[in-house]
């Protein structure tokens, strides 16, 4: 089964990126953060972007909302991925 969820990045140098993420592929939100970010990575490189594709590790992405992995499982809403606080 496919749960796509539009996630996208809010704040600093990649603000506004954004893809779709299959939950059922993700076991939490660390997991969702992880994908979005390897797919941040991926495109990035395409264009070789390497040095820029290289500082993400350095960037501390986490979610504030929805709080828990469950609770992304039952919403709709778009997931942001906060990177500046
Ligand atoms: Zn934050």
């Amino acid at each position: 089964m496919v749960n796509n969820r539009t996630c996208i990045i809010s704040g600093g140098l990649f603000n506004g990126y954004s893809n779709v993420i299959d939950l059922d592929k993700t076991d939490t939100l660390e997991d969702i953060v992880d994908q979005l970010l390897h797919l941040l990575s991926r495109d990035l490189k395409k264009l070789n972007l390497n040095d820029l594709a290289d500082s993400i590790i350095s960037i501390f992405f986490h979610i504030h909302s929805p709080e828990t992995f469950g609770e992304a499982l039952l919403s709709e809403n778009t997931i942001y991925i906060c990177n500046h606080c």
